[in-house]
């Protein structure tokens, strides 16, 4: 297969047309039309077509296509199935808040992570995505929807930290001046809880938010909801947080999805406060999208009201996530899930 040249950074690509026997400049050139988002070699004027020819010959050049594309009458949260190279297809969605447009991104097809409630995994891992495939659900459907994006999460289909040298690449491309230039602090990874690349990530030092899928605060819950938990444990995962927080001075946020009768008691509340105090983190509570082929259902207002109540008491910093798009089935998976069921 021919290289991806939207995964190259600009200096590599100056480095790359200097092999070629080309002149340094021409790199700048190209990176500059691919950042605007141009996928065919044809269209960029200003190289010569001994050049493009050259060009065409080295590397793939693709525009992911979109498959579908559901706008929610209730919130204009945008959903978009794209289509890839290999015809595989992955989501990302486009949320309105009040202070911007925040887009979710998927870094895999599939995953291979588990979670008991999650639609991604149902399938399996199928294969990661490349950084420029990352990069271009945020240049696509900024250009698409005509809509500034200014932040991003990594919280769409795939487990980031299971792609870690291609999600590190696309946060390099997406934040490069030169290119769309979103700031690391705009951008959340949310992780599923990987501990052994914790300090990998610390060690790059970036101004993002770690994310972390916490979901519960005790191993024995935790582990029946989450693979990854098994073998590793909450302990593991709370030493690791807070050695995140002590190298990077970034406050971790912990995702918790309530769901009923399951990790949303009075008791639970207690001992994640309690988890949550060791690390001085801020918990976002999510009502759990029910998935179809998931029996698991959302925590009642009732009982989350209860289980609020109880953090805020202990001096837990705590939010509420907004559901957006439910009518899109804008969560995790969903739309992929049942294009697949229904071709
Ligand atoms: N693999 C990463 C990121 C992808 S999922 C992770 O695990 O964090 C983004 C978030 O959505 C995670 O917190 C995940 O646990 C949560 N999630 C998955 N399925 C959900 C559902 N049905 N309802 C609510 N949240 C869900």
């Amino acid at each position: 297969m021919k290289k991806d040249i939207v995964s190259l950074s600009c200096e590599e690509l100056e480095k790359e047309l200097l092999t070629l026997g080309q002149e340094k400049y021409r790199g700048r050139q190209i990176y500059a039309w691919l950042s605007r988002g141009v996928r065919d070699f044809d269209d960029m004027t200003n190289l010569p077509a001994s050049l493009r020819d050259l060009l065409k010959a080295e590397y793939r050049l693709y525009a992911p296509k979109i498959l579908r594309k559901q706008v929610s009458r209730e919130d204009g949260t945008i959903k978009y199935l794209w289509e890839l190279y290999d015809g595989n297809a992955v989501e990302t969605v486009i949320m309105q808040y009040k202070h911007g447009n925040t887009v979710c991104v998927s870094c895999q097809v599939g995953c291979r992570q588990g979670c008991a409630f999650c639609a991604s995994t149902i399938g399996g891992l199928v294969r990661s995505l490349e950084p420029s495939e990352i990069l271009d659900e945020v240049l696509f459907s900024q250009m698409d929807s005509g809509k500034k994006i200014s932040n991003i999460v990594l919280m769409g289909i795939g487990e980031p930290l299971d792609n870690f040298e291609n999600v590190m690449r696309f946060l390099e491309l997406v934040n490069d001046p030169a290119g769309m230039n979103i700031g690391m602090r705009h951008i959340s990874l949310s992780t599923c809880g990987l501990t052994e690349r914790f300090d990998e990530l610390a060690e790059k030092n970036l101004q993002l938010t770690l994310s972390v899928s916490l979901h519960a605060p005790d191993d024995e819950t935790r582990s029946k909801l989450m693979p990854a938990n098994r073998g590793r444990g909450i302990e593991q995962l709370m030493e690791a947080c807070r050695r995140y927080y002590k190298k990077t001075g970034r406050r971790i946020s912990f995702e918790y999805a309530m769901i009923d009768g399951v990790n949303d008691t009075a008791r639970h509340a207690e001992m994640l406060a309690e988890r949550v105090k060791s690390v001085g983190a801020h918990v976002n509570l999510i009502p759990l999208n029910h998935v179809e082929e998931r029996q698991f259902r959302p925590s009642t207002p009732g009982h989350m009201k209860a289980f609020i109540r109880i953090l805020e008491s202990k001096g837990v910093n705590v939010t509420v996530r907004r559901r957006l798009g439910s009518d899109v089935d804008a969560s995790c998976g969903q739309l992929r899930r049942k294009t697949e069921a229904n071709m």
